[in-house]
Order: structure tokens, then C-alpha cells, then sequence
């Protein structure tokens, strides 16, 4: 795979201030947006962003501690081995390849890159267990380096939603995104949507109608509030038909009773 997204869509200028209201809305609501790997070295979110695939970032965060205490340096890690690792990461999917990834490439580390975490992507591409999405975490998060864009099922989900591309496939989203915001903001911008994918637009059904990004920025507001208020309607003439039908069931009734007594 390249190592940069080669000849980045031309957007707008419309399209670009409208991404940079986009931008600003969620920093305002969301201004704790950050990393959520537990880590205090680049090799630790190295190893912590390998184990994050298919888990959560709460199930890697649980089983970094013990990793990192038992082996706490590269070499470490690669003398470990994934015999070694293995029982620190159990708990997580695929825990055996893991392993493997996180040895091998610690092994590389020591002996290509002198223990220090490499910080070009064409260098971070070459170790075992990392992708283009994982080395842009890397080169964020650990070195600053706004290389791209962290394109995950939430940045996917709320690109496609906030009408910031078109496209499925993380590549093609990452390339819109990279032309649309200004490269300073890249990292940032990844850990703003994931924020409000996380807290507001969950992939099982968002927030839509209730919140004030959404009912401004995503189409799909518009639709929920309609819906919403349909339901709410068609809530309230059930109601009303209810309190009709008790209301005619009691007239009848006493209009029966009367008649009985009036029989007698
Ligand atoms: S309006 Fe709904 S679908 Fe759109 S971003 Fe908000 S929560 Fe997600």
C-alpha cells in the first residue's frame, strides 16, 4: 500500500468551511477528545493499538498494565516472545496473532530501528502488525506527526453521516477527510468523531433528533425528528381513541344499568 494517499479529491471551498464548522462544533462539545490507549511511550502505543483491533479500547487498557509491567521496554517485548505475551492478552480477540505481531515487531524495533519506535510511515508499514490506520495513531499520537487521517468503523460511520465523503472503504473516507480539514487537525479530528460516535451517533441508532451537532450537520436529524414527531402523534391519538373507547364503555354501561333498574 502507498504510504501517503496519492492525489487527494478536490473539495470547495464551501465544502471546506462547512468541515471546519463540523470541526469546531465537536470541539466544543467534545474538548476531553483524546487517545483512549493507556500509554507513556510510543512502543507502548505501538503494542496498545496492534491489541486494539476487534476490542475495545477499555478490554486493551485492562491488559496493557500487567503486559507492560512484566516486560517494559522493547527489547523486553521481543525477548518475551509470544510464548511470553500470550497470557498477558488472553483476555482480548485474537490474542495468539497479537502476540506473534507484537514480538516480531518489537524484534524489528531492536534491531533495525535501535529500539526506538520508528516515525516515517513507509518505516512503521514494515513492522509486523501495522497498517496504514495503526501507524497514523502512532505517528499522532506518540510524535505528533499529522500524517493522516484515523480512519475506524466510528470515523467511518460519522464521515458518511455528516455528508464528509461518500465512500466505505477507510482509504477512499481518509483521502475526502485529508482534503477537506487542514493538516494540523488530523489527529485530533479522528478522536472528535470517534468521541461523538461513541457518546451521540451509536451505530445501533444515534441520538439523531435530540442533539444540536446532528440536527445541524447530519441529514439523517431531520429525518428522526419527523419520525419523532410522527410517533409522538400517532402516540397521542392512541391515547385520546383509548380514553374515548373507557369513556363510551362506562356510558353504556350506566345507560344498561338504568335500564335494569327501571325494568324492575
Ligand atoms: S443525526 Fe443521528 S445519524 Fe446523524 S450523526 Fe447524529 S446521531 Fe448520528
Amino acid at each position: 500500500m502507498s504510504p501517503t494517499p496519492a492525489r487527494l479529491p478536490r473539495k470547495s471551498d464551501a465544502q471546506r468551511a462547512r468541515a471546519m464548522e463540523i470541526h469546531d462544533a465537536l470541539v466544543e462539545r467534545h474538548p476531553d477528545a483524546r487517545c483512549e490507549l493507556d500509554h507513556t511511550s510510543p512502543h507502548e502505543l505501538l503494542v496498545a493499538t496492534i491489541l486494539s483491533a476487534q476490542a475495545t479500547d477499555v478490554g486493551v487498557n485492562k491488559a496493557t498494565p500487567g503486559l507492560f509491567a512484566a516486560y517494559p521496554t522493547p527489547e523486553a517485548l521481543a525477548a518475551a516472545g509470544p510464548e511470553g505475551i500470550e497470557p498477558h492478552v488472553r483476555t482480548l480477540n485474537f490474542f495468539r496473532n497479537k502476540a506473534r505481531a507484537i514480538a516480531e515487531s518489537m524484534r524489528s524495533v531492536v534491531e533495525r530501528h535501535g529500539g526506538e519506535v520508528p516515525r516515517t510511515m513507509e518505516e512503521l508499514l514494515e513492522l509486523r502488525g501495522v497498517a496504514r490506520k495503526t501507524a497514523n495513531v502512532v505517528l499522532g499520537n506518540a510524535f505528533g506527526i499529522n500524517l493522516g487521517v484515523v480512519v475506524d468503523t466510528h470515523v467511518g460511520r460519522l464521515s458518511k453521516r455528516f455528508g464528509l465523503t461518500r465512500h466505505d472503504e477507510p482509504l477512499k473516507v481518509e483521502r475526502d477527510l485529508m482534503a477537506l480539514f487542514p493538516q494540523e487537525h488530523w489527529t485530533m479530528l479522528s478522536h472528535l468523531l470517534i468521541f461523538h460516535g461513541r457518546r451521540v451517533c451509536k451505530a445501533r441508532g444515534g441520538a439523531c433528533a435530540e442533539d444540536a451537532i446532528c440536527r445541524r450537520f447530519c441529514r439523517n436529524a431531520a429525518a428522526a425528528a419527523k419520525d419523532s414527531a410522527r410517533n409522538a402523534s400517532r402516540k397521542d391519538a392512541r391515547k385520546t381513541a383509548r380514553k374515548t373507547a373507557r369513556k363510551t364503555a362506562r356510558k353504556t354501561a350506566t345507560r344498561a344499568s338504568r335500564r335494569t333498574r327501571a325494568a324492575r
